[in-house]
């Protein structure tokens, strides 16, 4: 089985901004540089050839290239505290592009939920249980003081990945990068 999901990578240029956000962070498991990722659409477990044909699929999308924004800092979890990520703005190309990631997958054969899409950039997980008490409180106030972190990149690509789960966190590995376009098509 493999374990997957659609992203956009963070281009080596942005991921030294991303880490400087990271410094001071109060509990929680940092996520490092090389996995930084803006997620599309987590995909899950599937056996080879449905991943194939996703990744057939997903060959055939043609989104134009776009601007990312990221804007501020969030500690997501009910009560709890989760993770700690940087907000992406949702664009129109991004929520597009998101749309169009899942309707591949769906085209596939793929049972994706349909789930509010709230683009983020995981900085930092606390856990399957997650944080609470002081760390949850202190989390929060973390993300609250870092509300005017601003970058920006240029995305080209996106990409499948494999997820492998280890106990020392995960470790993610791209199977396949599909060009952005400089054409707007519908
Ligand atoms: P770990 O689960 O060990 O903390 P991880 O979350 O980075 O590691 P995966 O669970 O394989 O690894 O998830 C890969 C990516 O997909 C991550 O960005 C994760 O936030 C996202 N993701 C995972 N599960 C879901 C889900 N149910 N809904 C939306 N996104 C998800
Ligand atoms: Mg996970």
């Amino acid at each position: 089985m493999i374990r997957c999901f659609v992203a956009i990578s963070i281009p080596k240029t942005v991921a030294p901004q991303i880490l400087a956000a990271q410094a001071g962070l109060p509990a929680g498991r940092p996520v490092p540089a090389e996995n930084l990722h803006l997620t599309l659409a987590f995909l899950g477990e599937h056996p080879e050839p449905v991943v194939e044909d996703v990744h057939h699929a997903l060959s055939e999308i043609r989104s134009p290239c776009m601007d990312v924004q990221l804007e501020g800092l969030d500690a997501f979890g009910n009560g709890r505290v989760r993770l700690v990520c940087i907000r992406a703005v949702l664009s129109e190309n991004l929520a597009r592009l998101n749309a169009s990631v899942k309707q591949a997958a769906r085209l596939a054969g793929l049972n994706l939920p349909r789930e509010k899409y709230v683009p983020h950039v995981t900085i930092a997980r606390c856990g399957s249980k997650g944080a609470s008490g002081e760390d949850a409180l202190k989390l929060r106030d973390f993300a609250a003081r870092k509300a005017g972190f601003r970058a920006s990149f240029r995305a080209e690509s996106f990409v499948l990945v494999r997820s492998y789960l280890g106990q020392s966190g995960p470790s993610y590995e791209d199977l396949a990068e599909y060009p952005l376009t400089w054409l707007q098509t519908s």
